[in-house]
């Protein structure tokens, strides 16, 4: 079959995308909807000290659970030389994740080494539980920023949704420990389910007006295949905004850049701003530049996917810098995810990977 081609490189059109050259990547690489591959998540444990009912049901996570074996989790070094790989291909974004990235030992020694990567933006997603002992130690390694998920202010509630007992002032001191250190300001994370903790939403937004901290509410989804996700327990990003909006009003802000997951919101009164991430209701897969490296070592490209690509056994396997990076273009350049635009109810009963494990 004639291909189109580019004149100057002598090369298929189809095949441009993979050399759309930006500032600090060798070579950026475009997937087939033409999106930029910009924010890496790093799962680095797929254990948790929580059991939240919507992310790791303990009917599921119990005792006899199989978590995975020390061997087969990247380390450290394989971590941030992928980081560094994927720097070089156009990421600017790290978030590290999990399971609870804090319940993995010593990681303020992969933060120093991240932090070493220069132009990346590095955060961590945290349920907090550890964070007043930990604030200081993880901005003097390097991290530049935190997000703090907290379903509740209401003490019953929220040891309700962790399901292990955790109170709720443990994770509001951790709270103030990042702010103290440095981290601020902190955005703090509300999965909302209907039924369970809606009634929350007016006493965080009252709580949060007014203290630099940027509170957002996340719909609830159908990650994973344990959760027994149904619409019916989705509170919509429109329904929280116009719930908070009536008592304190709202306007909307323009994104900070191109993809950023949450949409936002200012309080006119001058209270600061909060966010709704509406992955349910109102799909931003067009924008997503966001790929996922799980505890093991496998590349997602969706956080919805059924199936890695095994990034690992390029690493132990011998593979240059280079033959990673290639690997890696051509798994971005194939990539068509856009599971949030076309979820169905067949959809939601696929086999999805579980978002403790593949990092939130
Ligand atoms: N353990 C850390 C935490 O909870 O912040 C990091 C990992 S957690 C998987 C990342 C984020 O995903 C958290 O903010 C969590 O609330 C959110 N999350 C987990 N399950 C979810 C679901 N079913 N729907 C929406 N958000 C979810
Ligand atoms: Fe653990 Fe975070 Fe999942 Fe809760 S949301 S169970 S804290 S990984
Ligand atoms: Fe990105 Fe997949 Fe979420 Fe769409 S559904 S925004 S492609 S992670």
């Amino acid at each position: 079959m004639l291909q189109r081609q580019c004149l100057c490189r002598r090369i298929p059109m189809n095949d441009l995308r993979l050399v759309t050259n930006t500032p600090g990547s060798e070579a950026a690489p475009r997937d087939r909807l033409g999106r930029a591959l910009r924010d890496l998540r790093i799962s680095v444990t797929d254990r948790c000290n929580f059991r939240c009912v919507y992310c790791m049901p303990k009917e599921v996570f119990g005792n006899d659970y199989v978590f995975l074996e020390r061997k087969e989790i990247l380390n450290f070094e394989e971590i941030a030389r992928t980081a560094r790989i994927f720097s070089g291909l156009g990421v600017e974004k790290i978030r590290l994740t999990g399971g609870e990235p804090l319940v993995r030992r010593s990681l303020e020694r992969l933060i120093a080494s991240l932090a070493a990567i220069p132009g990346l933006d590095l955060t961590l997603t945290t349920n907090g539980s550890l964070l007043d002992r930990k604030a200081r130690s993880l901005k003097d390694a390097g991290l530049k920023r935190i997000t703090v998920s907290l379903d509740s202010l209401d003490d019953a509630t929220f040891r309700r949704m962790n399901d292990v007992d955790f109170p709720v002032t443990r994770v509001l001191e951790g709270i103030e420990a990042a702010a103290a250190a440095g981290l601020a300001p902190v955005k703090v994370n509300m999965v909302v389910k209907r039924g369970m903790n809606e009634d929350s939403v007016l006493p965080m937004a009252r709580f949060f007006h007014n203290t630099g901290h940027i509170l957002r509410f996340i719909e609830y989804m159908d990650v994973g295949h344990t959760n027994g996700w149904r619409m019916d327990d989705v509170v919509s990003a429109g329904e929280i905004i116009e719930m908070i909006g009536k008592e304190m009003p709202l306007e909307p802000l323009d994104p900070n850049y191109t993809g950023e997951v949450a949409e936002r919101w200012r309080y006119k009164d001058g209270g600061g701003e909060i966010g709704v991430i509406a992955s349910v209701t109102q799909a931003f897969c067009r924008d997503c530049t966001r790929i996922r490296l799980s505890t093991d070592g496998k590349l997602y490209t969706c956080l919805f996917a059924t199936e890695g690509h095994d990034v690992r056994a390029l690493l132990r396997g011998g593979a240059s810098d280079a033959e990673i990076r290639a690997a890696i273009a051509g798994i971005w350049s194939k990539r068509a995810d856009r599971y949030s635009e076309i979820r169905t109810e067949a959809t939601v009963k696929l086999h999805k990977v579980e978002m403790s494990y593949i990092g939130g």
